[in-house]
């Protein structure tokens, strides 16, 4: 049976991270942070070429890096969930070039999810901003999770209070107005539901909650598909 490809896309800290882990989790599926690639890619020019996000060369010598260098280790580091890096982060991501050296290597995990603990992972969730339109925009199952900005900036301000980060919300909710806008608004692979995902609006919803509506999306989908392949 071919593996199942669930694609989760949506703005920052509208749940679709923890959600996508959790669905991994349950459905024994292998799970891959795109965003954390587009982070690794921005850390490594920040932190290593010492160079702007806004440096195309250098941005493209970081994708190149990452591309060859990519490993789950790399992608887990805290290092990159840092603001500074998270909003060069945007800013690269916008490059076409950066994006294009960047493709390959998530349609592969899709395609072929590594094994969990030796065991084949019944799929893969890939979750970002364009996995359902560029990325694997034939996958199985699309979700689009979103959530008010200030839900949002709100959740990622305590996140950060918890890790001792100084902050205010008004910051937060500012930066993360960019970063919204430059993902929406940006020509190449820009954040949207693709016309086939179905949305979670997880802004008044327990993340348990908004597991089960994700879980029941899925099984109800995957059932319709069975049906209309049946003989
Ligand atoms: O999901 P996360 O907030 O970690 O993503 C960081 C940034 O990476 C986003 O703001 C976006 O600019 C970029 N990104 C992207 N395409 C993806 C995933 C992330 O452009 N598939």
């Amino acid at each position: 049976m071919a593996s199942l490809v669930i694609a989760i896309d949506g703005p920052a800290a509208s749940g679709k991270g923890t959600l996508a882990r959790k669905i991994a989790e349950r459905l024994g599926f292998a799970y891959l942070d795109t965003g954390a690639i587009y982070r690794a890619t921005a850390h490594y020019l920040l932190r290593e070429l010492d160079a702007d996000a806004s440096d195309e060369t250098a941005a493209i010598k970081a994708a190149e890096y990452v591309r060859d260098h990519l490993t789950a280790q790399m992608l887990a580091s805290p290092e990159l969930r840092v603001e500074d890096v998270a909003r060069a982060t945007s800013k690269v991501a916008a490059n076409a070039k950066v994006r294009e050296i960047l493709l390959d290597a998530q349609r592969e995990y899709a395609k072929t999810p590594p094994e969990i603990n030796g065991v084949m992972a019944g799929g893969a969730i890939l979750d970002g901003r364009d996995i359902g339109t560029v990325v694997c925009p034939k996958a199985d199952v699309k979700l689009y999770v979103t959530a008010s900005t200030e839900v949002r900036a709100q959740r990622r301000f305590e996140e950060m209070n918890a890790k001792g980060e100084v902050v205010t919300y008004d910051d937060i909710l500012a930066d993360m107005k960019e970063r919204d806008l430059r993902d929406s608004e940006r020509i190449v692979a820009p954040l949207k539901p693709a016309s086939d995902a179905f949305t979670i609006d997880t802004s008044n919803q327990s993340p348990k909650d908004v597991l089960s509506r994700a879980i029941d999306i899925i099984r109800g989908h995957l059932a319709e598909q069975v049906a209309k392949n049946a003989p």
